[in-house]
């Protein structure tokens, strides 16, 4: 699963990007700040960075001149300047592609698939055990034949994909699966679990934890 980390001081954008991404299969962690990002991106590995130029602390062209003296990770610079000047800097230092704020989020994540794909780490189709997942279509395939699974079965095979060998409280994926549409309900998320099972064949994959909610083990 691909990794991105996304390098934004505000925290209602950054928060969209990431449930976006995730939503897509991606793993995202998110830094407020050059500092905090430039930490990460010498402890962690990441297959992109998405950076934000006007940040506190270290500003984004700095990192991004840091990130490609010392890094190949896939670089997208996201600007609230529209000036030609900034894209070409940005361009200059090294970065993969740019986004202008504001920007509507389906096209930053084609940008990014776009840029992955072209480091050949595109994550449209994954396996995990006998199954695969197409992040890009939200199709399921069981030994190559089609699942057809609802959306509310695919968000929470793809939560207990994102968090597989953790054990899962039941109001946890609830409240990532349902948002604050239903009041948490218990028998709608056991149906949920029971049809996903059903499904994928994935029985004993999907553990009931024991006063706690599910786990899938794989
Ligand atoms: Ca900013």
């Amino acid at each position: 699963m691909n990794k991105i980390l996304i390098v934004e001081d505000e925290i209602a954008i950054s928060d969209l990007i990431k449930i976006a991404l995730e939503n897509r299969g991606y793993m995202c962690q998110t830094a407020k700040d050059g500092e905090i990002a430039s930490n990460y991106i010498e402890k962690n590995v990441y297959d992109l960075i998405l950076l934000d130029i006007m940040l506190p602390k270290v500003d984004g062209y700095e990192l991004l001149d840091y990130i490609r003296k010392s890094y190949e990770t896939p670089t997208i610079f996201i600007t609230a300047k529209s000036q030609t000047e900034d894209k070409i800097k940005g361009l200059n230092l090294g970065a993969d592609d740019y986004i202008t704020k504001p920007f509507e989020i389906e096209e930053l994540v084609a940008r990014v698939e776009a840029v992955l794909r072209r480091y050949n780490k595109g994550n449209e189709e994954q396996n995990f055990g006998d199954v695969s997942i197409n992040f890009a279509n939200r199709s399921v395939k069981k030994l190559g034949k089609n699942v057809s699974l609802t959306p509310k079965e695919f968000d929470l095979l793809i939560l207990l994909i994102q968090n597989r060998n953790c054990a899962l409280y039941r109001e946890v994926i609830f409240e990532k699966v349902w948002g604050e549409e239903l009041e948490f309900e218990t028998r709608t998320l056991d149906l949920h679990i029971q049809r996903l099972r059903k499904k994928l064949g994935w029985k004993d994959k999907i553990k009931t934890v024991y006063k706690i909610g599910y786990m899938l083990e794989i």
